[in-house]
């Protein structure tokens, strides 16, 4: 994520609410797991934690999931791992103790439900000094949400003394490790037409979009380009998961929450919108 100091105009907030008569839903509930050698700044820290816990707040994931994850998942992951030892953290105060078993690393029993490796990719930061941060979703069992994430940091970069918005960064980033714009429909030709390049499966972020800001003929919701990883800059602006962040405010909208929604290889991995 590359961060701009530019004030757009105000978006609409999201929202993030209950209702599936199927399946068992939760709070997301990210634990962070930390390489000895992966070393960030404690400002850095403290907005990755409030992006952690506001997203535990207004998201909501299939429960009925594995338990546990392989270890060798974690470590094609990152492979930084296989010489170093690393901290499972809960909350910013509270490590926890996993046993690993069969080289596996338990949820322990539903004290979280998605873990996000920190990382840092030295090479990417020192090929672009703009970069501050990129993620993607690590490990994906069958048809089911991600349960392991990559978060590459670039602490060193001085672009970070400049932006203020770090938290709206790591909740952009978090999304992605999510699935948001990084999981893609099998069937590509359903996201595009003659007229452009849509980031939504279903076409609901399109309805509600029709609907909120009445703009009849809309044909999807545009993304930049064709990587499909984040909402056209031009058109939305301010929302959370264009490419380029404000530098003010950043708003997680229900366009985004509805494609990270429908970001799936089967049904109901995010909890409905109602
Ligand atoms: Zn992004």
């Amino acid at each position: 994520m590359k961060v701009e100091f530019f004030y757009y105009l105000v978006f609409c907030t999201s929202s993030w609410i209950v209702s599936s008569e199927k399946l068992e839903f939760t709070a997301l509930n990210v634990a962070l797991l930390e390489p000895n050698g992966v070393k960030i700044l404690q400002k850095l820290e403290k907005h990755l934690w409030s992006a952690i816990n506001n997203l535990g707040e207004i998201i909501r994931v299939n429960a009925s999931m594995s338990d546990e994850i392989p270890m060798k998942k974690v470590l094609d992951c990152s492979p930084q791992l296989l010489d170093q030892s690393f901290r499972i953290r809960l909350a910013r105060e509270e490590t926890i103790k996993i046993d690993f078993e069969d080289g596996k690393i338990g949820l322990e029993n539903g004290k979280f439900n998605f873990l996000l490796i920190l990382g840092q990719d030295f090479e990417k930061c020192k090929v672009d000094d703009t970069l501050l941060a990129t993620a993607s979703p690590c490990y994906i069992e069958g048809s089911n949400r991600p349960l392991l994430g990559l978060l590459n940091i670039c602490p060193g970069q001085r672009r970070w003394k400049k932006f203020s918005m770090i938290t709206d960064l790591f909740r952009h980033e978090i999304l992605h490790s999510l699935g948001f714009g990084m999981i893609k429909e099998k069937n590509e030709n359903k996201l595009n037409d003659e007229s452009g390049l849509f980031l939504d499966f279903d076409k609901r972020a399109t309805d509600f979009m029709i609907k909120s800001f009445d703009c009849d003929g809309l044909a999807g919701i545009l993304s930049d380009d064709e990587r499909k990883t984040h909402l056209d800059q031009k058109i939305f602006k301010t929302e959370l998961m264009t490419a380029v962040l404000s530098n003010r405010r950043n708003f997680f909208t229900n366009i985004s929450a509805m494609i990270l929604e429908d970001t799936h290889l089967n049904d109901g991995l995010f909890e409905p919108i109602k």
